[in-house]
């Protein structure tokens, strides 16, 4: 209160009142849903050592036999890029590394890929309902190098993975990607000053798996942010008797329908649960209710959901002002982030202009200019957060009320009410979701942010009574972006050896985040990844992969050029500067305070981080991000390309 709403000393008015009173009630409902075990509730299913979890995990989709009659590597060979993800990620690397003129020859690139096809994302979840939540536009990369037109304005999920086919025809990387295969480790071979790394390829059900020894010059890691599904340890989810499967490995077996024509006829004469009522679900719930003859929806945490307003592409429209100059997709994209970000000039047009543009409050997680830096200072940072909520409320506010609107049965309404700020959960978009609870054959239960108490052989368990369910949906998420403090090999899920045998899982352990500009780390020669801690956040993650990989690609053509054709370029950050970066980063920690008060979810380990002690805080707080938001990231990073040394950063020949 001392700091009132507008952030000075003063006695409390009305207003801050009525904020104290929300913050109250977001403080009353994330403590219900702290629980001791944090993010150990989830087991990993790529972890799974049970056959039911891991016949869940197993990748539904890969087409083995035509797999199997391809050999697009060599055991043992040398590649000069290894490329670890073949999502937009891994694609963007290899076609903008191309576009730099630094792939050329037939073994200059290799992609690796645990999934049976390009696309990440695209590739593994299939389920019906999915598409892209930010502009597909500007989400689905290199639409102006492939001449593609997006049929709507968010696409659905068979064009985002038909799109990632697209980019690897255009870039020729189709006989360049090796599939189903796991990488293990990577290890710096210093001698010979190369990485070695340690594939398990995949060949089916009727084919033993191969293990394979690659080599590279350069190790760039494209392995994504949500890729592990996970689900909850409830006591007897295993043995549910009927068909259950999770979100990310949609089994069209169980529902009847197909990715491409999801009609859903076995579901007819089905009862069908579905726990979860995160962003997945806002977009399956819908479906599910069309074809299930019961729906139960299993709700811990309701969703905030904004209108989404769908349209189709109007060629016209396309041709004069969307695609209409050269670079448009970049200026678009900027564009958005700007008005995101609070950074938009008073006269800019905001081309989007949807619902992402309309929360300013999610500044609180992408960072935001003009505030400047936040003194590190109880006041200080106590006016930042009122700042913050205040902005906010109109947003919070406007979803409780649309939920009013739309939604009939006025107990149900209540329930699906968000209680949070929009900074702490992704915000979700549909103009379906909320009208599905209108139907009668849809239940919502809601377990006050409690979650499942036990499942039977016959149905689901929560206070004290049990949901007889023929098909149970898991769409209970992904392994936490921040695991390992976002250090990439953690993420990766494999072990990373540098120089001298230092283990980059021990580095972040016992330092904390160390990089320069989020993209490389020292011990770890020639080693990248798109955009790891310490770079900048924006609700479009192809904006965070082109400004990273973009920024690689300038440092790897200027190596390349220092060398000299004929040699080959050793590149590494020097300890110095990543600290001088960390430290940068770190005075903007106190901007991201707000974050510590939120619901638990994936954000911040399910609560586990407001939990830590002083000194493990003090090393989270080297994984921040650049708190005047991506614009001004991008400055800096354009800055330093134009001084031209690559200060930092020692290149030598090899
Ligand atoms: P991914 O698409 O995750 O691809 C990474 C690949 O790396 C995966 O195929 C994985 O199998 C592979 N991999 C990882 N580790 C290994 C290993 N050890 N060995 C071999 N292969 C490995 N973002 C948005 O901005 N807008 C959206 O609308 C949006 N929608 C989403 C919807 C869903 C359902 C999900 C789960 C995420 C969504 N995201 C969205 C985030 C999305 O993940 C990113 O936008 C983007 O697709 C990330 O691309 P990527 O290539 O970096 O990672
Ligand atoms: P989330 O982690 O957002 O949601 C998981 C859901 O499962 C939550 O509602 C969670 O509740 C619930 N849950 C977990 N454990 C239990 C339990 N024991 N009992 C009851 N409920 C439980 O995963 P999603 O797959 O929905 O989304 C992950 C991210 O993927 C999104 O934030 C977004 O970034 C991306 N995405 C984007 C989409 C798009 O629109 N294009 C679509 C889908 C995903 P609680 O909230 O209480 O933890």
């Amino acid at each position: 209160i001392a700091n009132g709403a507008n952030g000075h000393s003063q006695f409390p008015t009305e207003e801050d009142m009525t904020l104290l009173q929300l913050q109250q009630r977001y403080a009353e409902e994330a403590a219900k849903r702290i629980r001791a075990d944090g993010p150990a509730q989830f087991l990993d299913l790529t972890d799974a050592d049970t056959d039911r979890f891991k016949a869940i995990a197993e990748d539904p989709w890969a087409d083995h036999a035509a797999l199997n009659a391809k050999e697009t590597v060599n055991d043992g060979a040398t590649y000069k890029f290894l490329v670890l993800g073949a999502g937009y990620g891994g694609l963007l690397f290899a076609a903008r590394l191309k576009q730099a003129g630094l792939i050329n020859g037939p073994d200059d690139v290799r992609l690796v890929d645990a999934a049976g096809g390009f696309g990440g994302t695209w590739y593994w979840n299939r389920y019906p309902g999915l598409h892209c939540d930010v502009e597909s536009y500007i989400y689905m990369p290199l639409l102006e190098e492939t001449g593609y037109m997006p049929k709507q304005k968010y696409a659905p999920g068979t064009e985002l993975r038909e799109h990632a086919d697209r980019i690897a025809t255009h870039f020729d990387l189709h006989d360049k990607a090796l599939f189903r295969s796991n990488a293990q480790s990577a290890t710096w071979d210093e001698e010979r000053r190369l990485w070695t790394v340690q594939v398990t390829e995949g060949r089916g059900p009727n084919e033993p798996s191969r293990e394979l020894t690659l080599k590279c010059q350069y190790l760039l890691i494209a392995s994504g942010v949500l890729n592990v599904p996970h689900v909850p340890k409830i006591p007897g989810l295993e043995g549910f008797g009927g068909e259950m499967f999770h979100t990310a490995r949609w089994d069209y077996s169980a529902t009847g329908g197909s990715y491409e024509s999801p009609d859903m006829e076995k579901l007819k004469d089905k009862r069908v649960g579905i726990i979860g009522t995160g962003a997945t679900s806002i977009q399956v719930i819908p479906q599910l209710a069309k074809w299930a003859k019961e729906l139960y929806v299993f709700q811990r945490t309701p969703s905030a959901v904004h209108p989404r307003d769908q349209k189709e592409t109007d060629p016209e429209e396309w041709k004069t002002k969307i695609a209409c100059k050269e670079g448009w997709q970049k200026t678009r994209s900027l564009n958005f982030v700007a008005h995101m970000s609070l950074a938009a000039k008073d006269d800019e047009e905001n081309l989007v202009g949807d619902g992402w543009t309309k929360i300013p409050a999610y500044s609180a997680l992408i960072g935001s200019p003009g505030f400047g830096l936040v003194e590190p200072t109880p006041e200080a940072i106590g006016a930042n957060v009122a700042r913050l909520y205040k902005l906010d409320t109109p947003t919070t506010e406007g979803a409780r009320a649309r939920v009013d609107q739309i939604v009939k049965d006025p107990e149900t309404a209540n329930k699906l009410k968000a209680w949070y700020p929009s900074w702490c959960k992704r915000p979700t978009f549909s103009d379906m979701y909320l009208q599905a609870f209108n139907e009668p054959n849809v239940h919502l239960i809601d377990t006050n942010g409690q979650g499942i108490e036990a499942v039977t052989k016959s149905g689901l368990v929560f206070g004290g009574k049990e949901y007889p369910l023929d098909v149970l949906v898991l769409s209970t998420g992904y392994r936490s972006p921040v695991f390992g403090n976002g250090n990439p090999a953690a993420k990766t899920g494999i072990e990373v050896i540098g120089r001298g045998g230092l283990s980059m899982d021990e580095k972040w352990k016992k330092i904390g985040s160390a990089t320069l500009h989020g993209i490389a780390t020292s011990g770890f020669p020639n080693l990248f990844f798109a955009f790891g801690p310490q770079s900048a956040a924006t609700a479009n993650f192809i904006t965070m992969l082109e400004v990273g990989i973009h920024h690689t690609a300038h440092i790897l053509s200027k190596a390349e050029e220092k060398v000299g054709v004929g040699s080959r370029a050793v590149v590494e950050v020097t300890r110095e500067e990543e600290e001088a970066w960390t430290l940068q980063v770190m005075m903007r920690a106190p901007y991201f305070a707000s974050l510590m008060g939120c619901t638990p979810g994936y954000l911040n380990e399910e609560g586990h981080s407001a939990k830590q002690d002083p000194k493990e805080m003090m090393k989270a707080s080297r994984s921040s991000g650049w708190s005047e938001g991506m614009l001004s990231y991008i400055e800096v990073l354009e800055e330093y390309r134009s001084e031209g040394s690559l200060k930092g950063i020692e290149v030598t020949a090899a």
